[in-house]
């Protein structure tokens, strides 16, 4: 394949904007920020877990806690009206008031255990309040964090698609002024060869193997005409000569 030096100059500017656009694209899919908004948003995932099983152990409280409400009322009720029939002064029977005056003790019994389950209740509930305003305030601020993450990628993502944009324009200048062939033999050999297709020659060592020539390979390449397109032995990449070459 034949193209004049100059043209073959040309071609690696072309490999410099791609290795720049692989260089780019790689920083986009590993930006930090990408990272940081992941763990966020698995933190907040689970804060939103917490707060559920809080928010359900507290409506389970409530219940508890109306249904030793409803039976306060009911005790106080019972024992409101024992001591109205004991302070009636109907009951004459002596049996019927020891058992009246034994059932309203015992109703007052009941009622403070069941105010002293209310208290211990409330503590608990109470408990679960403070829990989930501190879940909520944890998600406020991890909100927050990833309102402040997901700016900065944003950012990040609209340089780097800016300098890709002004990379891409530059290659869309230069590939209409290289032939076709070579073109296509460069699309080739980059595709296979972890994003390089043409490499400089420098000092003898081929820039896209980093590997040296051998002696006969060096007088092979300087033998070629200028407008031969060389590759190297090695890694059969584009090999393009330069004044550094060493030849
Ligand atoms: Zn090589």
């Amino acid at each position: 394949m034949k193209a004049d030096p100059a043209t073959q100059l040309r071609l690696l500017s072309v490999q410099a904007i791609d290795s720049s656009l692989d260089r780019l694209a790689a920083r986009r899919r590993n930006l930090p920020e990408l990272a940081e908004i992941d763990k966020l948003s698995a933190q907040l995932a689970a804060l939103n877990d917490d707060l559920v099983r809080v928010s359900t152990e507290l409506r389970d409280r409530g219940r508890s806690q109306q249904k030793l409400d409803d039976e306060v009322d009911l005790v106080r009720a019972r024992a409101a009206r024992d001591q109205k029939r004991l302070d009636s002064g109907q009951i004459t029977s002596s049996r019927e008031l020891e058992n009246l005056q034994a059932e309203i003790a015992s109703l007052a019994r009941r009622q403070n255990t069941l105010e002293d389950e209310t208290l211990a209740l409330m503590e608990v509930i109470e408990g679960l309040q403070t829990r989930a305003g501190a879940i909520r305030a944890d998600q406020e601020r991890l909100e927050a964090e990833l309102a402040v993450a997901g700016g900065r990628r944003d950012t990040a993502l609209a340089e780097i698609d800016d300098e890709a944009g002004a990379r891409r324009g530059e290659r869309e200048a230069t590939i209409p002024t290289l032939p076709a062939d070579l073109v296509a033999l460069y699309e080739r050999l980059r595709s296979s060869s972890a994003g390089v297709g043409a490499a400089r020659l420098v000092r003898r060592r081929c820039e896209g193997c980093h590997l040296e020539l051998s002696g006969a390979d060096v007088r092979d390449v300087a033998a070629a005409a200028p407008d031969e397109v060389v590759r190297c032995e090695e890694c059969r990449r584009i090999l393009v000569r330069t004044a550094e070459s060493g030849l």
